[in-house]
């Protein structure tokens, strides 16, 4: 059966495949006009198969958020007739209402990055496409369905704020972000989400809480009243961790059966329906100097 899912995790989720909690072949970069993707895996599991790419690469935290191919991995992944990505991204929580360890399907977000290419069509004067629902709702519904199935602690909403890093928030920084209502800091799903719906894909994130922003502060957060150790912090959020595999194999059963809610498959229809590019995307970037994009990116 052909593989129409992906899943883009970060260094975290790369450590279950190497640990073998994952089963997976690997089939390495795939080479685009915008330079090689990440390595890629054919993961197997018993409710159906899915690609797996590692953003940060194969050794650790290779490649740092700023440094990565965005433009290469989601490329590669519409090459391969993937339709759906479902990425996994850590965050730390802004916002106490959430838990350490607690999973969130997001459902908006503040972009904060600063260096990152956007977009396919640079110096194209397209990509003039409406962001929302930012994320792709029938996967959300089956990120939903999923989490509730096994009867995990969830939130089914929640404003990430991508942020450039490496480097962590400072106080004032985590107070402005929340005076615009971010809730989640991370440094992963910007550009991702904006650059697979230009490939009018589908695209929706499981985010889980590792730790609280920084409050400037050496006191521990408080939960139920008391302060909550570190070390019951750390198992927290690796439980999360562990548990994705599993959640998968649910999500992969789940989705096929979910109603369909989104536009996600046409959101370049502003351009296709002109004839400003043609119904086969392959044809969006014939004679267009992708390289020279790519040469600018790594500059
Ligand atoms: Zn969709």
């Amino acid at each position: 059966m052909a593989i129409t899912l992906a899943c883009i995790g970060g260094r975290a989720a790369y450590d279950l495949l190497h640990d073998g909690a994952l089963v997976a072949e690997r089939i390495g970069p795939r080479p685009t006009p915008f330079g090689d993707s990440q390595p890629i895996h054919r993961c197997q599991s018993r409710t159906g198969g899915f690609y797996f790419l590692s953003r940060h690469g194969e050794k650790g935290y290779e490649r740092t958020p700023t440094f990565v191919n965005y433009r290469a991995n989601i490329y590669a992944l519409k090459d391969l007739d993937v339709r759906c990505i479902v990425s996994w991204s850590e965050t730390r929580a802004i916002s106490h209402n959430f838990k350490i360890g607690q999973y969130v399907v997001v459902d908006d977000l503040v972009d904060e990055t600063r260096s990152r290419p956007q977009t396919f069509f640079e110096n194209r004067g397209l990509g003039h496409i409406r962001q929302w629902p930012v994320f792709c709702p029938s996967l959300r519904r089956a990120l939903v369905d999923s989490l509730t199935a096994a009867g995990c602690e969830f939130a089914d909403r929640g404003v990430y704020v991508c942020v450039e890093g490496p480097r962590h928030e400072t106080p004032a920084e985590a107070r402005k972000y929340a005076s615009f209502a971010g809730e989640l800091l991370g440094q992963a799903l910007v550009p991702e989400v904006f650059l697979a719906r230009e490939l009018q894909m589908c695209y929706a994130s499981l985010c889980y809480v590792a730790r609280y922003a920084e409050d400037g502060t050496n006191y521990r957060p408080f939960e139920d009243g008391r302060a909550l150790e570190e070390k019951v912090e750390q198992q927290r959020a690796a439980a999360a961790v562990e548990r994705i595999p599993r959640l998968l194999e649910r999500f992969l059963r789940i989705l096929p059966d979910t109603p369909s809610l989104c536009h996600c498959e046409s959101a370049m229809s502003p351009y296709t329906t002109t004839g400003e590019l043609g119904l086969d995307w392959r044809s969006w970037f014939d004679g267009a100097d992708a390289g020279a994009a790519t040469r600018r990116s790594r500059s």
